[in-house]
């Protein structure tokens, strides 16, 4: 229901150690949060401004949800997670009135993270924008970030797909000053990646995760948590099967059917 939007949720049990790579991007981003939520006396103190909102943008499946809910447990911050185009569909007109309760509730059990994904839902660009309300919501959000005192311990982190089209209104200074491009990962973060998704595995030598991160070039971290998944199962259902004897000695093959497989679903 709307009123779910206000209740803060688990984040999940992510952690700085589950993000495979992205680590400038990690970096970015804990500079921006770390600051207003974990060192509010500091801010006071040193009279600093510190940044109200993150936008964290690029493709999809290369890990933004990922790190805001890292970021958002590690500084045990109250987590607000409101879908862009869920919550656009369920305002009823009542727009002006949910966005400032959100605000209010955030500010309310801070430090909190306001995570709005996919932002683009209702902040496009207004020569792009189809109905008046869009735009609305648009001018509504912003002066809710502006009306943040820049000591309340309160960052809104959004994410879209498509900065090109975003409404550069909130692109100004004091709106989303901290911009992160999350996209496909280099072959190092593969490789973290792999490492990451076939950690409980008895991969025993069998399966060379640097030959993996190579021959995956292009594949987000969400295709590599579904390849190790797909892989997972084949070897399971083998070992279920006659082939009982040859695990786990033939893991390796069935990383290579699920690097094929998955990488068909590109063509
Ligand atoms: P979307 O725009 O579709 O929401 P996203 O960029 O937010 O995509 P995530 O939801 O963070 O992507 O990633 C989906 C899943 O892919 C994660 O739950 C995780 O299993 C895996 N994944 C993606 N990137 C990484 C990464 N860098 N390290 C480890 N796992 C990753």
């Amino acid at each position: 229901s709307m009123e779910d939007f206000f209740r803060p949720v688990k984040p999940g049990k992510v952690t700085y150690a589950d993000v495979g790579g992205l680590k400038e991007e990690l970096r970015l981003l804990r500079e921006a949060v770390e600051l207003p939520l974990r060192y509010p006396d500091l801010v006071r103190t040193l009279n600093i401004t510190p940044p109200k909102g993150v936008l964290l943008y690029g493709p999809p499946g290369c890990g933004k949800t990922l790190l805001a809910q890292a970021v958002a447990n590690e500084v045990e911050a109250t987590f607000f997670a409101v879908k862009g185009p869920e919550f656009l569909s369920s305002l009823h007109g009542q727009s002006e009135k949910r966005l400032r309760e959100l605000f209010a509730q955030a500010e309310q059990k801070a430090p909190s993270i306001i995570f709005f994904d996919e932002i683009d839902a209702f902040a496009l660009d207004r020569s792009r924008t189809t109905t008046s309300f869009e735009a609305t919501l648009v001018a509504q959000f912003l002066s809710l970030m502006d009306g943040f005192d820049r000591r309340a311990q309160v960052v809104v982190i959004a994410t879209t797909n498509r900065l090109d089209v975003l409404d550069k209104a909130l692109l100004r200074p004091g709106r989303f000053d901290y911009r992160v491009r999350v996209t496909v990962p280099t072959l190092e973060d593969r490789l973290q990646i792999f490492k990451l998704h076939t950690a409980k595995m008895p991969l025993e030598g069998t399966v060379d995760i640097n030959d993996l991160a190579e021959k995956t070039q292009g594949f987000t971290g969400a295709d590599i948590a579904a390849l190790c998944a797909k892989a997972a199962l084949m070897a399971v259902a083998r070992a279920l099967g006659p082939d009982m004897d040859r695990w786990p000695a033939s893991l390796s093959s069935d990383f290579t059917s699920a690097i094929r497989i998955t990488g068909e679903d590109f063509a």
